[in-house]
């Protein structure tokens, strides 16, 4: 188990987040192709090293937070409230 620091609950266990998506990724405007869509939807990066992720704390508080971490090693480098 993993515990991340969530910003409104302090450190919380891992598994009561839900992830969210790459926080770096641009939603496509809503007149956008089928293709453009799928892209977003469907297609990750899968970069190894540091991310910015979206992540919900779904058996907490409920909010959306940014969680910056290592993707090889799973160390949390930061975490905060959803800018956006
Ligand atoms: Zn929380």
């Amino acid at each position: 188990m993993q515990v991340f620091p969530c910003p409104f609950c302090g450190e919380r266990p891992d598994a009561e987040f839900r992830y969210g998506g790459d926080a770096r990724k641009a939603r496509p405007a809503r007149d956008c192709s089928d293709a453009e869509w799928a892209q977003y939807m469907h297609f990750r990066a899968n970069t190894r090293g540091e991310s910015l992720e979206l992540w919900l704390h779904a058996a907490g508080c409920g909010r959306w937070i940014e969680i910056r971490r290592d993707t090889a090693s799973h160390v949390v480098i930061a975490t905060e409230p959803m800018n956006r």
